[in-house]
This record gives structure tokens, sequence and C-alpha cells, in this order.
């Protein structure tokens, strides 16, 4: 197995970012033909998930709603002012695993990798494990 990662800039607080075709382009670099793909965020308030990428509504539906299910303000103790984003990452998970097949990201035909941005705009790191 091998670990690559790369860096992505957010551009709002809340945003799934699409990184599905540089998840690809890893698995693709590294030769494994039938395997795992491991997709790993190093951060507290943001996490990965698979959803759907061919309707960006869908995407924009989540972070809206998952603000109205988890407020920015509400009764929290952590005083840095984003005890929303911790909880949101929460809800995604630090990582996501995807099928290898035939040298390339074996993904559904509506799924997408998602970087789920809770408390940007940020640089944040995707680190991406491959192995057969
Ligand atoms: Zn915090």
């Amino acid at each position: 197995m091998r670990w690559t990662s790369f860096q992505v800039r957010t551009a709002r607080r809340a945003q799934l970012l699409d990184v599905t075709a540089m998840v690809a382009e890893v698995v693709e670099r590294s030769g494994v033909a039938d395997g795992v793909c491991h997709v790993f965020v190093p951060h507290t308030t943001a996490g990965v998930t698979i959803n759907e990428g061919a309707d960006p509504d869908v995407a924009r539906d989540i972070e809206a709603q998952l603000g109205r299910v988890v407020p920015k303000d509400a009764d929290y103790r952590h005083g840095e002012g984003n005890s929303d984003s911790h909880i949101k990452t929460v809800l995604a998970g630090p990582s996501a695993i995807a099928p290898v097949r035939g040298g390339k990201l074996s993904l559904g035909t509506w799924q997408a990798i998602f970087l789920c941005e809770w408390d940007g705009p940020r640089t944040r790191t995707v680190e991406v494990g491959v192995w057969d």
C-alpha cells in the first residue's frame, strides 16, 4: 500500500467539494489493479463522504440542511466558536472507502467523493491510500 496526499482550497464556510477526479488520478498512478482506495482527511472540522455528484444541487441541499440540523449558534461550550463544524464533521466522519477495479476507482454511476468543509474557507489535506 502507498499513501499520497494532495491539498485543496475550499471557498465557503460549509461546502461539499468534489475531489473525485483527484482521487481517481491517485488510484490510476498507484498501479493497483484490484483493491481498495481509502480517502482520509486529517482534520476535525472537515470530513469525507460519498454521495451524488451528478446533480450539484444535492451537495448544496446537504450543506444547507446540515446547517439547519446543527445551527452555528447554540448552547456550546467550546470557546473557538466552531462547535457546529466539529459536530457536522462527526456526521461525515474522517474517511471513506471505495473499490478499485481494473486499475480505476470504481464508484456507482451517480457517486462522487466529497471533502466536507464545515469551517472554511481553508486549505485542506486529503490523504489517499491504495492497496491490493
Ligand atoms: Zn474548534
